[in-house]
């Protein structure tokens, strides 16, 4: 009974491992280390360095760890980059999605949890966003990922696997103990880019548009907790284990928060006061995207532990700063190796 995570040393994915290595799970990595870091692992943890997609490579994981379910996180996850290089995107996430599920079925592996993303609605017509809303993507991202679960749909209704897809809203925070967190080198996230702000890493932040028809005129998101998703898909596993029917599930905690509200989140937690600049709107946004998590909340024995803006943000800050404070340690070594 092992768990292998794809991407399991990036951001998302090694908050899940360590979830699952506290739950007792056995847990086996493979992740071609593009935008994540073997440090980020727990110790005694098998990684795998390479691609999702490639076939042989996780058919020989497969076997010889006894994989019975995949968790895929493995992708590319910037909106802008996406526009730029749309067939990069459609290589990294959907065709990485389609070799990783043919080996899935090859290996008979049953279960499958698939880390997809709000973005496959693009501009909704109402929120918070129920998962029957029309799914229309403003960008190759979106689209990789929406192509990647109508695959993973059709594939699992021709070969009995059972699945569950996690349309994630805004991911954020570390871990609360800050053993890892956000490591990604030239990150773009709002929260990540506020907390370097704070912790003197950068002299401003702009706020991408000002003039939205909204309460405050910027962007509004539904963040949820790095630790809260892992403790998500962990119980979306359990669901599948106990013979859980295919299902997609929004991933949020069903609450907005507007840009210049988290900015303020991370200025009143860190007591530190950086430059926040109007800039113009940036390409691709959705203008407000909140989660109806009443389906998530109705299939899964979950209970988040930190639905709070102010504690997303310390969590993050007291990550970045560890990173600060250790840049000549060995953390930093361990990550840019
Ligand atoms: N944002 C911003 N300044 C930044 C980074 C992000 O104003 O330096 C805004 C961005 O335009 C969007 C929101 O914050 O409205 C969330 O962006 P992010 O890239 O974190 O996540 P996304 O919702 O695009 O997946």
């Amino acid at each position: 009974m092992t768990v292998l995570v794809t991407g399991g040393a990036g951001y998302i994915g090694s908050h899940m491992v360590l979830a699952l290595v506290e739950a007792g799970e056995n847990v086996v990595v493979i992740d071609n280390l593009s935008s994540g870091f073997s440090a980020m692992l727990p110790q005694g943890v098998p990684l795998f360095i390479g691609d999702a997609g490639d076939e042989n490579l996780v058919e020989g994981v497969i076997a010889a760890h006894g994989v019975n379910a995949i968790i895929h996180f493995a992708g590319s996850v910037v909106v802008p980059a996406s526009m730029r290089d749309p067939l990069g995107y459609y290589q990294n996430n959907t065709m990485t999605t389609r070799n990783l599920l043919a080996v899935a079925v090859k290996c008979g592996v049953p279960r499958f949890i698939f880390s997809s993303t709000a973005a496959v609605y693009g501009n909704p017509e109402r929120v918070p966003v129920p998962e029957q809303a029309p799914t229309r993507p403003l960008s190759p991202y979106g689209s990789s990922k929406l192509m990647s679960e109508i695959m993973l749909h059709d594939t699992a209704a021709a070969h009995g696997i059972s699945y569950v897809v996690l349309r994630y809203f805004n991911v954020a925070g570390a871990d609360p103990q800050a053993r890892i967190g956000l490591a990604t080198l030239g990150a773009t996230h709002l929260l990540k880019i506020a907390v370097e702000a704070a912790s003197g890493q950068r002299p401003k932040i702009d706020v991408f548009g000002t003039d939205y028809p909204t309460p405050d005129g910027s962007c509004i998101r539904d963040f949820i907790h790095v630790s809260d998703l892992a403790q998500a898909h962990r119980a979306a596993l359990a669901y599948l284990r106990q013979g859980g029917a295919p299902v997609t599930l929004n991933c949020g905690y069903g609450r907005g928060y507007s840009v210049l509200e988290t900015i303020d989140a991370v200025r009143r937690v860190s007591g530190r006061n950086f430059a926040v600049q109007a800039a113009a709107r940036r390409l691709g946004d959705i203008m407000t995207m909140v989660a109806d998590t009443t389906r998530m909340r109705a299939t899964l024995d979950w209970t988040p532990r930190y639905d709070d803006l102010d504690t997303i943000a310390a969590h993050a800050l007291a990550w970045e700063e560890k990173l600060l404070r250790d840049r000549h340690g060995t953390l930093q070594q361990a990550l840019s190796a």
